[in-house]
């Protein structure tokens, strides 16, 4: 898994809980919603329906009383023949009794009056003005009126007359023509009066008839009107006590009367439909009731300005004629308000169980994880080292518990056996003194300091002690130089280790660059005094490599340094040594040229270069000296100068010398046998003393020139005349075994090492080789008082045969051949160079 994807325990518990949280809240908000709306469209329907119910019974009771009203007036003029043609006052002092009552008792009646086939008129109208001197007024038209309605500002005719109105003639009213025809009362349309006030007028009507030899016979109208200003103040005081509008319609879609205070007339004096109403609700219906027909009771809701608005429109139908709609309207806070606290209460109490949910669960979950989180971090602390980081204690869940607890106890042995490895690592077993590791590590965390001197010391012939007592009496003396040192070195506050086999640091943590020499000195005298193994008394003495610690330096690099000066003290007379920066040097360099050979010897990549050996007299190629070449990383050539005496001093010398034997021989055997070298071509190869001292080396030679074919007697060795060792046997008996093998033995370098010439008798040599360097010196005029001449003086008295090295004049070769040297090798004639690039080479057939 990537990081990416990692989350802690507690947010992966945590998480599904605030997501059934969101839900939970989600859902009860959602249902909330839900079950709001089926409530409120429950709850409308039925308000609605019982709004409806009342205003209906309202506009019943509303219409009936002036319905009856004209019912009775009709029935009156018929019954008491109180209409006269000729004779009016009867009926008008009829009309007046009754609207005195009337006007008080049916507050919706605003005329009662009587239309006659004959074209009179006579009614009373309320008058709405308090400062009118009576609550109605009269008006009439007939023969006192001269036939024209004549409107009065009283109730009688002794009143002035207020307006006069010519050509008005009931007949043609709205409302006569239709009762004319039927002979039921019934309700007028909606029609606008012709008097000066012209109020919008709905009537109630009934037919008059008188007996007329038996037969019921016409002869006009009785009226009683309802002013549609009346009617909607009606409908204002429903509105007042319901809260709800109320739109009466009739079925042409026309305003008839609403709750509403505007008129319904337009400025031209037309009825406003629903369509060009300026109500919201109107306009609405319309376009509901465009798309179908209205049967029945329907219920709408419609939003208006954010408001859901709830509409019941149903349908109201008399026997009287009526054919209208009844419209109510209110709004949902009116009708529903209590219901939506409800529900938000419902929800508030959901949140609070929910959130409380919440934190329960969280502080679950916290105490839960908690131990986890804490285990978790112990652990991480341990991976980095630190065993003391806080457990949790209390715990409640019994598998944390376990965990917490087994995390523990696990912990106690990590740490134990931890402890255990560490001292394994940081303390020698045998002497309990620090072991490399716990000494570097123990002077590490000392404070730095420039006066800081590291001490090395090795226990020299450690090895000889070993081989002559015994493993067991090497490890006693250890123990016993062990607790010698602590002795000292805890006195002078110091870190004590034993870093290898036989060495053991010492470190000195301040003390003056002076004092190094006198501290070495007390080391010493720890040693002075003999050691007792099996109870014989040994002297041991210790060799010392002294490095100084500087700020740069770290511990480990210090204890190196002190390495490379005791390796250098185990070479020096007095057996110490203080690390200089070129020995670190010459150490790496040394220590890369035995990496060098190493690999070679691996590869046999050695290669055998042959540098010619001419004859002077005749200028012909005698023979060669065979002279090994190595090849570095770079592939430069590694002066054999320099990798001779490694090779010597690494014990690598007799496997170079063997190979080298090995390729020089087979190589001149191969080109004498193919006829491109002469056949006695003579070969001069180099040994080392090295070599020479090892009891198995002429039996190793032997067989190398055995395997190679080579004739023995065509080689010789060249033994370096500074190494030799005149009095060691083993030189002595391998010399004369070679000799008796038929090989030839030459000195070289002669000249340049021995200061007594005495071993020319003891060993047995054949040749010398004159040292480059007093050919060198050779000029005409020294010629005959040189080192060369005396050499040729001497050989020719032992009867050696002389070679002049490094001949690379002219004037050289001239001056060695007068002088009796008949040999010579020099640039002069060839660089040493593979057999193949030989130009003596012979071509082959
Ligand atoms: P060396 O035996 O005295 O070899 C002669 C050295 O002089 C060679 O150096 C050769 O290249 C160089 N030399 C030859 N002619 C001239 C010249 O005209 N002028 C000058 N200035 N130098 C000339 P190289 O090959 O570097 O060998 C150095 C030494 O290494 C040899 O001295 C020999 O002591 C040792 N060495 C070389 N090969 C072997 C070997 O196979 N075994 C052993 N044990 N030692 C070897
Ligand atoms: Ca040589
Ligand atoms: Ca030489």
């Amino acid at each position: 898994m990537t990081g990416f994807f990692r989350v802690s325990i507690k947010k992966a518990l945590i998480a599904p809980f605030i997501v059934v949280f969101l839900c939970t809240i989600g859902t009860i908000l959602w249902l909330q919603k839900e079950r709001y709306n089926d409530l409120a469209q429950e709850v409308s329907t039925q308000q609605l329906d019982s709004l409806t119910h009342n205003v209906v019974q309202s506009l019943d009771r509303f219409l009936e009383r002036p319905f009856t009203a004209v019912k009775t007036l009709a029935h009156a003029i018929e019954y008491h023949h109180l209409y006269d043609h000729q004779e009016a006052d009867k009926l008008e002092g009829y009309l007046r009794s009754s609207f005195n009552s009337l006007h008080e008792q049916v507050k919706q009646i605003d005329l009662i009056g009587f239309g006659s086939e004959l074209g009179d008129f006579l009614a009373l109208r309320r008058v709405e003005t308090s400062t009118a001197s009576a609550p109605f007024i009269l008006m009439a038209q007939d023969a006192r009126t001269n036939h024209q309605l004549t409107v009065y500002s009283g109730h009688d005719r002794n009143s002035a007359a207020d307006d006069v109105i010519a050509h008005y003639d009931p007949r043609q009213r709205p409302w006569y023509q239709p009762v004319k025809r039927t002979p039921e009362p019934m309700w007028s349309k909606v029609y606008a009066n012709a008097d000066e006030q012209q109020d919008i007028t709905i009537s109630a009507l009934s037919p008059v008839y008188t007996e007329n030899n038996g037969q019921p016979s016409f002869i006009g109208v009785a009226v009683v009107d309802v002013q549609i200003n009346t009617f909607d103040r009606f409908l204002q005081d429903i509105r007042q006590q319901h809260k709800a509008q109320v739109y009466i319609i009739d079925a042409q879609r026309k305003l008839v009367a609403h709750s509403a205070r505007s008129s319904i007339v337009d400025s031209h004096g037309q009825r406003l439909t629903m369509a060009n109403s300026s109500h919201t609700t109107l306009a609405f219906l319309d376009r509901v009731m465009a798309e179908q027909p209205m049967v029945g009771s329907r219920v709408f809701s419609h939003s208006v300005q954010g408001d859901t608005e709830y509409i019941m429109i149903s349908r109201y139908q008399t026997a009287t004629d009526l054919d209208w709609y009844v419209v109510v309207a209110i709004s949902a806070a009116d009708l529903l308000g209590n219901i939506s606290i409800g529900s938000e209460q419902t929800l508030l109490a959901g949140l609070l169980l929910g959130a409380l949910g919440l934190v329960l669960g969280i502080a679950v979950i916290n105490r839960v994880t908690i131990p986890l989180t804490e285990t978790a971090k112990a652990a991480k602390q341990i991976a980095a080292g630190s065993w003391d980081y806080p457990l949790p204690k209390t715990q409640t869940t019994m598998e944390i518990v376990q965990l917490v607890d087994s995390f523990s106890s696990m912990r106690s042995h990590l740490r134990a056996s931890f402890h255990a490895l560490r001292e394994q690592l940081v303390r020698d077993n045998l002497t309990k003194l620090y072991s490399r590791q716990g000494f570097i590590e123990t002077c590490s965390a000392l404070p730095v300091n420039n006066n800081g001197c590291m001490m090395l010391l090795g226990i020299n012939q450690f090895r000889d002690i070993n081989d002559s007592l015994g493993h067991d009496q090497g490890d006693v003396l250890l123990a016993i130089v062990a607790e010698r040192l602590k002795a000292w070195v805890l006195l002078e506050n110091g870190v004590l280790g034993r870093v290898a086999g036989d060495e053991f640091a010492v470190y000195l943590p301040d003390i003056e660059r002076q004092e190094q020499l006198c501290y070495q000195h007390r080391i010493r005298q720890v040693f002075s005094a003999p050691f007792v193994l099996q109870g014989e008394p040994i002297m041991v003495t210790v060799s010392i490599g002294v490095a100084s610690a500087s700020n740069s330096n770290c511990v480990d690099t210090c204890l190196r340094n002190a390495g490379i000066a005791l390796s250098h003290a185990k070479s020096e007379s007095n057996r110490s040594c203080i690390y200089t920066p070129d020995m670190a040097e010459s150490s790496r360099k040394k220590t890369k040229l035995l990496k060098t050979l190493q690999h070679a010897i691996d590869h046999d990549s050695f290669e055998v270069h042959f540098q010619p050996i001419i004859d002077l007299k005749s200028g012909e190629t005698l023979g060669a000296e065979a002279l090994l070449r190595l090849r570095d990383e770079q592939q430069q050539f590694v002066s054999p100068l320099d990798f001779i005496p490694m090779a010597e001093s690494s014990g690598l010398i007799q496997t170079i010398g063997n190979m080298m034997a090995s390729k020089a021989l087979s190589s001149v055997a191969t080109a004498i046998a193919e006829g491109q070298l002469a056949p006695d071509f003579h070969l001069h190869i180099n040994v080392s003393v090295i070599e020479l001292v090892s009891g198995s080396y002429v039996a190793e030679l032997a067989e190398i020139i055995a395997l190679s074919g080579f004739p023995a007697k065509q080689l010789t060795i060249e033994i370096t005349e500074s190494r030799l060792a005149d009095n060691d046997p083993v030189t002595l008996s391998n010399l004369n075994q070679l000799k008796a093998l038929g090989v030839s033995i030459a000195i070289d370098d002669f000249g340049t090492g021995y200061s007594s010439l005495a071993y020319l008798h003891k060993l047995p040599f054949d040749s010398l080789k004159v040292d480059k360097a007093f050919v060198e010196r050779l000029n005409r005029d020294n010629a005959h008082d040189s080192v060369v001449a005396a050499i040729t003086k001497l050989s020719s008295s032992f009867g050696f045969s002389l070679v002049a090295e490094g001949v690379e004049t002219h004037l050289q070769a001239e001056l060695v051949r007068e002088l009796g040297c008949h040999h010579a090798q020099g640039y002069l004639f060839s660089a040493p160079k593979p057999l193949e690039e030989w130009p003596q080479l012979r071509a082959t057939a």
